[in-house]
């Protein structure tokens, strides 16, 4: 089948076009050439219309033990958020933590094809993957947490050779079927365990006498050398605390050139100044994020009203659970590997904290020149769930809005923040860079991202509204693999998508030491932990994609 798409402006960051008006033709679910004198089977008329590669949310929580937590923890978000089943799509509910299957219509919706998962335990690796796979309409991905857990921090600890924990870094992506590496409060879940409070960056694990540092830089060679195309993802020390700047900074220049992805960089840009003593870095930090080329950020805007924060971080987010709103936690270890904490949130623009929180996002986003090493999330559901994305992106595109809405927060928050002095303006290729083309290259997603020849046929289509939170709110079309998924922001065909892996090689020979391991102090067996291609292919259910990794030592 032969589909022409006509006549829109086309936003490909990946090839360079900005705003040029041709044609796309697509053919078994890939952008082809322009075919010579063949019969068009369906064509869509695009005129005036912004066409982008399908949006790809780099960070956003859709799987695992914690959303689980969530939906149970908070019958108040499942009331007056219900959706009833039509004849193609099924029932759910949730506004924060909605249910797996209204997340992926839900991302359709607005466009997005590709979600990853940023925090899936090896342990939890299974059921991470059978909640993705419950997620339909898009494609997934998951990154497996390591860093405080026990077998690598022994390794770290007992000063083994590099090589033996770059193959227990490999063995876990095919374990657990990942395409990233991240790590949380590095050392830091296991250091509250015992009994520390706070872990930064030069700070030693009383049990293992290893730091973050070592820890950081220990992994990120790993992953760089095994040939992964997404730097080490990294939650950092000390989330939330005012001060943090400064263990940003460190973490920085820590890396020595090493390449980093600092996730939800808004939560880790807090200073002490002022009567409060809780003030912006973020000019600090976007002075060290541009000036250091091999760290790429995402930012983890925060936005207001109700949520749920979830995280593998169970030391900050046991300091969280004072703004508890409502007045309920749940923190737990993991398999005695992880901890999880699950604190719901209610951001308040008149709280000058959180009103305080939203500015320094929005500055960030403003003052980091390069878009392609920052990327649109709000963290989902950590800053605001991610139905919030059309708004956050006005915010972005349009100053006199983003001054409206700055002269109804708090109005010491307004006054110490920049914010109203930053004139820039995200342009609509800048919107595609920062929402396509740089996750899908950070992630190494060859067909993803981008509509040139041989890419997936993930392609999003909007009218050019003046209101850009009404124009990213609803696509006019959507397609998957060339399927048309979406019509006028409402699904009008259930697709499943792809899981994105990477599989780097590895010495087999580390299974003989895990196998030993597993045996004394795991819960299952190593042959158990594992997961199979097959329990994600599911009797066709589901699809892997390999992604390519190029060693380099
Ligand atoms: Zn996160």
């Amino acid at each position: 089948m032969l589909i022409k798409l006509t006549g829109g402006k086309i936003y490909d960051p990946e090839n360079g076009t900005n705003g040029e008006v041709r044609d796309i033709y697509v053919r078994d679910g890939k952008i082809i050439e322009t075919p010579l004198d063949e019969r068009v089977d369906a064509e869509y008329g695009l005129q005036g219309r912004v066409v982008m590669a399908g949006a790809i949310d780099p960070h956003t929580h859709i799987g695992g033990g914690k959303l689980t937590i969530g939906r149970l923890m908070m019958p108040e978000d499942h009331r007056g958020h219900e959706v009833s089943h039509t004849n193609l799509t099924r029932a759910g509910c949730g506004h924060a933590v909605p249910s797996t299957l209204t997340t992926g219509y839900r991302y359709a919706e607005m466009g997005y094809t590709a979600c990853f998962e940023p925090a899936m335990l090896p342990a939890n690796a299974r059921q991470a993957h059978i909640e993705m796979a419950d997620v339909p309409m898009v494609d997934k991905g998951a990154f497996a947490m390591l860093g405080s857990d026990d077998f690598f921090l022994r390794q770290l600890s007992q000063s083994q050779d590099f090589e033996a924990i770059k193959d227990y870094v490999a063995w876990t992506f095919h374990a657990t079927k990942a395409i990233a590496i991240k790590v949380v409060n590095p050392g830091g879940i296991s250091a509250f365990k015992f009994n520390q409070r706070a872990l930064d960056v030069d700070e030693k694990h009383t049990h293992y006498g290893v730091t973050p540092r070592d820890i950081l830089v220990t992994l990120s060679r790993a992953v760089k050398e095994l040939g992964v195309t997404h730097p080490l993802h990294v939650h950092g020390c000390n989330l939330g605390v005012p001060g943090n700047v400064e263990t940003t900074r460190k973490t920085i220049e820590a890396m020595d050139g090493l390449p980093l992805h600092l996730t939800h960089i808004q939560f880790h840009s807090y200073d002490t100044e002022g009567d409060r003593k809780f003030s912006s870095g973020a000019a600090r930090v976007a002075e060290l994020i541009n000036g250091h080329k091999n760290i790429s950020i995402d930012v983890g805007q925060v936005l207001f009203g109700q949520t749920c924060t979830a995280s593998g971080d169970s030391m900050r987010q046991y300091g969280n659970t004072k703004a508890a709103s409502p007045k309920k936690w749940v923190i737990m270890d993991i398999e005695c590997d992880a901890g999880c904490g699950v604190v719901p949130m209610k951001y308040r623009d008149k709280s000058f904290v959180n009103a305080l929180q939203w500015a320094i996002g929005l500055e960030l986003f403003l003052l980091i020149d390069d878009p392609w090493r920052i990327f649109l999330t709000t963290d989902h559901p950590n800053g605001a769930p991610f139905t919030c994305y059309p708004h956050l992106i006005r915010l972005l595109m349009d100053r006199g809005f983003r001054n409206d809405m700055l002269q109804k927060i708090h109005p010491d928050a307004a006054a110490s923040s920049i914010l109203g002095s930053l004139d820039r303006e995200y342009s609509l290729y800048e919107i595609a860079i920062m929402t396509r083309a740089g996750p899908a290259r950070s992630l190494g997603l060859k067909d993803l991202g981008h509509l040139g020849v041989g890419a997936n046929a993930d392609i999003t289509v909007y009218e050019d509204l003046p209101d850009r939170e009404e124009m990213f709110t609803r696509p006019v079309f959507v397609f998957k693999n060339g399927e048309l998924i979406v019509r006028s922001g409402k699904v009008v065909h259930v697709v499943q998508g792809a899981t994105h892996v990477a599989r780097p090689d590895f010495d087999g020979g580390i299974e003989k030491s895990l196998k030993k391991y597993f045996e004394s102090y795991h819960t299952v067996a190593m042959d158990n932990f594992k997961l199979g291609d097959e329990e994600i292919l599911n009797g066709g259910q589901g699809s892997i994609k390999v992604q390519p990794v190029s060693a380099r030592v």
